[in-house]
């Protein structure tokens, strides 16, 4: 094994030398090579950068004809470089003309060079470009080199993602990292939304890479990671940590790898090579970045995603980066994130958010419906988007399509824009019937109401010409605020929301916290299925004076006029029950106050937990109307999570058996003489909520959005006929037929806009 003969180290410091000197960029480039070639003893260097047609250009080269410099190139995957490239992964070889994949380039003279060495040049995971060493002799390189080669590419790829080649590459050509991507995801709220990309989490950006004093590095890396098992170990200390959840698991698997020694050693055997400690953990993580995107099975990549975030941690640590507290938003930003919660994307400035991009979610997930509910438009399932995403990059949001354009081309803009006008369109289409009232054409009236949780999302009430609110979420105001909202907040928020409503009717559901709906300032215990866990109606019985405190602070906000009260997540009579009790005691305190007390007072159930199907002739006598929250009652009665992308689409909401069970409780309702409204997100898409109207549905909540297009298909619809036809089906229907297929030909045959 021949070692390089300078060092790792001296090559780095030679490069930081001549990244500091004013040349042109094809002379550093140049010189970089000369300088490889000369520090690794090898006969040729070679640079090749990856382009956006997927070529790989020969950027630079010592050893081989400098006139195949720019003119050379390799598909991905075609000879030794494409293979680097396509894999993220070195190549050494000691007889390179032998490998399969060999490919032969004549001008470039390099038919004497037996062995052969090429690491990926990263950044992010993405391949940027290709470095290869080679020599005429057939000589083994050895580990070290391998490492010093990756080192050197770490800051090769930084010189790729700072403008420097952009006069170099082939005219009209781009180099790959800004390469225009597409993402088929799942449009979770509609609408089009173009703007700038906005990382949630963003990447620490290491800018200083080449270490002066490698002992002084080595100890600034143990420091920090002994900060960091520190903190982690206090995380799963913690009073809330005992009981085993998803968060347990993850920090469990961060505590893993946080004390992992292959990893600790790859860091310090990195500054070795000559680099900061920052500039180590870019590196080892951008190897674990590429592995992450060829990963296929999703418990692997789960674990390698957790040690991406864990060396975030380490770089935030190194470098006293604390994150994006306190960012400037641009004026047109649009959330990019693995994930997040409703509580964290309530915390952004709304006035400059345009739309928000997962990689994970599902339509039903709380975040989505926030999304909604504050007009942003918002897509999830967009795969591994964070990794090719810079903060500042141009990106289209398509919540119709579900499909998301990063660094769109011109034409492709132009073409949204396009869209977005059309859209503008729809929307003063829509705006137009705002003052017609929703009857059908065989004259029956249906109430349509808005979904909502703050203040900002009231004034659409003024554009739809809606009938009121049908589900007001209070829970959202406990989650945007740092801490408990004292009972004067929430009687000036409750006070504030029937003002806007301007005398149409609106319902406050009592406070569903918990799940997902995570209250920042509330300790709560870790659980290991939250859904079913300490949530809503069940956390307020158990802290009687949070439930009381938001039941005074609506009374009074009622102001001796009607108040709505909506229960959630009610599991059997008994419970509803105890909180109508509550409400009512309080009421009668108000008199004894010298206060008016609410008139009418209505207290209704939401029927959202599947066992209250079995109890609802007891039920809804107790109650002055009830609404249906399809969002759990789906979840529940198909055992599929709403927020898990994986199971939530498995299941047709309107599927004869989910479709049966509305129908009992709209039976109910009708037979107990008590007004009955879907809330749950089923209400908002024409094809469903035909399938309500067909079940014997007439008031129907949702956001704001889908006001317009649902009164659309109702002004076109026979519901007799409708109704008919449905229950033909239901009772004598062909079982191989599904109730969306027949609906689908109903809406044909009525020439139904959906
Ligand atoms: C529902 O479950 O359908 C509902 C309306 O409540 P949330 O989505 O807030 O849980
Ligand atoms: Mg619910």
């Amino acid at each position: 094994m021949v070692t390089a003969i300078g060092g790792p180290r001296i090559l780095l410091r030679q490069l930081r030398e001549t990244m500091a000197e004013p040349l042109a960029s094809q002379e550093r480039l140049d010189k970089i090579v000369d300088l490889i070639a000369d520090n690794m003893r090898a006969d040729v260097c070679s640079f090749y950068v990856l382009r956006d047609d997927g070529a790989l250009e020969l950027f630079a080269t010592h050893g081989l004809k400098r006139d195949a410099v720019h003119l050379t190139t390799l598909r991905l995957g075609e000879g030794l470089v494409g293979l680097i490239a396509a894999e993220a992964e070195p190549l050494s070889l000691q007889n390179a003309p032998e490998h399969p994949a060999f490919a032969y380039r004549p001008e470039t003279g390099e038919d004497p060079f037996f062995s052969f060495l090429g690491v990926p040049v990263l950044r992010a995971g993405q391949t940027l470009g290709v470095l290869v060493v080679q020599n005429q002799d057939r000589r083994i390189y050895g580990e070290d080199e391998t490492e010093a080669l990756l080192t050197t590419a770490t800051i090769l790829a930084e010189m790729i993602s700072t403008a420097d080649f952009d006069a170099l590459i082939t005219p009209g050509s781009d180099i790959d990292l800004r390469r225009p991507r597409m993402f088929e995801g799942v449009g979770f709220s509609e609408g089009i939304a173009l703007g700038q990309v906005v990382l949630h989490d963003p990447r620490v950006v290491v800018t200083n890479f080449v270490a002066d004093d490698t002992d002084a590095e080595k100890e600034r890396l143990n420091e920090a990671l002994k900060k960091m098992r520190v903190s982690i170990d206090d995380m799963l200390n913690s009073g809330d940590m005992q009981i085993p959840s998803d968060h347990r698991e993850i920090l469990e698997s961060y505590r893993m790898f946080a004390h992992d020694r292959g990893w600790a050693r790859r860091l310090e055997e990195a500054i070795d090579s000559g680099l900061t400690a920052e500039a180590a953990v870019e590196r080892v993580q951008n190897d674990t970045r590429a592995r992450m995107l060829r990963q296929t099975d999703p418990y692997l990549r789960d674990r390698l995603h957790d040690l991406d975030d864990l060396a975030n941690r380490l770089l935030r640590i190194l470098t006293g980066d604390g994150g994006d507290s306190g960012r400037d938003l641009p004026d047109n930003a649009i959330l990019v994130a693995r994930n997040m919660g409703p509580a964290e994307l309530l915390e952004y400035d709304r006035t400059k958010l345009r739309g928000v991009v997962l990689e994970e979610g599902a339509a039903t997930a709380h975040v989505a419906i926030v999304a909604r509910s504050v007009g942003l438009v918002a897509v999830g399932q967009a795969d591994s988007i964070v990794s090719v995403c810079e903060n500042g990059d141009d990106i289209i949001v398509d919540g119709f399509s579900g499909q998301v354009h990063v660094r769109p081309s011109p034409d492709l803009e132009a073409t949204y824009a396009d869209k977005v006008r059309l859209s503008a369109k729809r929307r003063a289409h829509y705006a137009a019937l705002r003052d017609k009232p929703a009857i059908t054409t065989d004259g029956e009236p249906i109430t349509l109401l808005h979904n909502s949780g703050l203040l900002a999302d009231m004034d659409a009430l003024k554009e739809t010409g809606a009938d009121g609110i049908g589900l007001f979420r209070t829970e959202l105001q406990f989650m945007i605020a740092s801490k408990m909202p004292r009972i004067k907040d929430q009687v000036e928020l409750y006070t504030e929301a029937i003002r806007r409503t301007e005398g149409k009717p609106i319902v406050f559901r009592l406070l569903d916290i918990g799940g997902d709906k995570v209250v920042p300032y509330m300790r709560s215990m870790a659980e290991e299925n939250p859904a079913m866990g300490w949530r809503s109606l069940r956390l307020a019985l158990d802290r009687p004076g949070l439930l009381r405190t938001q039941v005074r602070a609506l009374l009074q906000a009622a102001n001796g006029g009607p108040l709505n009260m909506l229960v959630p997540m009610v599991t059997e009579t008994v419970e509803f029950l105890k909180v109508k009790r509550v409400i009512e005691r309080e009421a009668a305190r108000m008199g004894k106050l010298g206060m008016l007390a609410p008139n009418p007072l209505k207290i209704g159930a939401m029927i959202e937990v599947p066992s209250v199907l079995f109890e609802l002739d007891e039920l809804l006598p107790e109650t002055d109307f009830v609404s249906i929250g399809s969002n759990d009652l789906i979840q529940f009665l198909t055992a599929a999570d709403r927020a898990n992308p994986r199971v939530a689409r498995n299941y047709d909401p309107i599927a004869r058996p989910r479709l049966r069970a509305l129908k009992q409780i709209v039976d109910a309702a009708a037979r107990h003489n008590k007004p009955i409204t879907m809330c749950g997100e089923l209400a908002g898409r024409p094809l469903e909520a035909l399938a309500l109207l067909a079940i014997g549905m007439t008031r129907l909540s949702m956001g704001a959005s889908s006001i317009g297009p649902i009164k659309e298909m109702i002004l076109g619809l026979d519901l007799n006929a409708l109704r008919a036809d449905m229950e033909a089906f239901l009772t004598h229907g062909d079982r191989a037929t599904t109730v969306r297929e027949i609906l689908m030909e109903i809406a044909e045959r009525q020439r139904l806009s959906l």
